[in-house]
């Protein structure tokens, strides 16, 4: 089991994906620390039998408490599949939690293929 913790998020319309990827890759994923927004961890848990620390939904706090994690030092990378297509009432928090990955250098994957090559880099968190 790696000390990393790493943090998995997605909107509606992105959902479907993240947990076709995470299942594709659950066995890498169960060695790490996992959490994320509600309604995510819960549809991945039920997809994948991944565990899973579920924070409150996007659009009620969960953004900006996996950005607390982030501002703390205690998140290793973060998976967001945020929609480019929709508009989001949590919008502000979205962009917030972007910024903070710049602010803290933490690796953040936003699309299918950044997580693909993120995972199998050599240098991924081990
Ligand atoms: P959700 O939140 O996992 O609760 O849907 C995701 C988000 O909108 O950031």
């Amino acid at each position: 089991m790696s000390t990393h913790r790493l943090a998995l998020v997605a909107h509606d319309n992105k959902k479907q994906e993240l947990i076709e990827w995470a299942s594709r890759h659950k066995t890498l994923l169960s060695q790490y620390d996992l959490v994320a927004t509600g309604t995510t961890g819960k549809k991945l848990n039920a997809h994948t039998g991944l565990a899973i620390h579920r924070y409150k939904s996007g659009p009620l706090g969960g953004d900006q408490q996996i950005g607390a994690l982030i501002a703390e030092g205690q998140l290793s990378a973060l998976f967001f599949f945020w929609d480019p297509l929709n508009a989001q009432p949590h919008d502000p928090d979205v962009k917030a939690l972007l910024r903070l990955c710049s602010v803290y250098n933490t690796p953040v994957a936003c699309n299918l293929a950044t997580a693909d090559l993120l995972v199998s880099s050599p240098h991924f968190l081990r």
